[in-house]
């Protein structure tokens, strides 16, 4: 999946989505990259997100409803990314035994952002006044480090 937010000058913000679907599913699955809350959430007062990785776990979560809910609880990007995916990832992994492999990215209204993952992810940074930059974040015992 390809997910990607976006802010404009006058302030108006767009999550989008792009996928192929997991690798062999059956006919007629509907991951979560399609479903708002789930695979992208956006609201331009606060922020938005997007998600990459199995659907069937992303959805239980509706994990980018919940990083922009945290941003407008005050929390930073980066945080509201931490506090959604690793509790989740834990919970996930105590209710089923394991979770599915799954990455975040989010920004707010401001252009701050943040990204999380229980696996290594590549993601790119890209505003009007520097080059893109692309990064790669990793899980770690306190949360995402780059
Ligand atoms: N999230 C997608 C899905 O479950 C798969 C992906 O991110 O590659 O359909």
């Amino acid at each position: 999946t390809i997910g990607a937010i976006t802010l404009s000058e006058a302030g108006s913000m767009a999550a989008a989505t792009s996928t192929s679907g997991l690798f062999m599913k059956k006919a007629g699955r509907v991951g979560d990259s399609p479903l708002s809350g789930s695979g992208f959430y956006v609201d331009s007062e606060i922020g938005g997100a997007a998600a990459t990785g199995l659907g069937e776990d992303i959805m239980k979560g509706c994990i980018s409803y919940e990083i922009v809910r945290r941003m407008g609880e005050g929390e930073t990007p980066q945080e509201a990314c931490d506090h959604a995916v690793y509790p989740f990832v834990k919970k996930l992994k105590k209710r089923y035994g394991k979770a599915g492999e799954f990455s975040l990215v989010a920004m707010d209204k401001d252009g701050d952002w943040g990204v999380a993952t229980n696996v290594e992810f590549t993601f790119s940074v890209a505003t009007s006044t520097e080059d893109p930059q692309i990064l790669i974040a990793h899980p770690s015992a306190n949360g995402t480090t780059m």
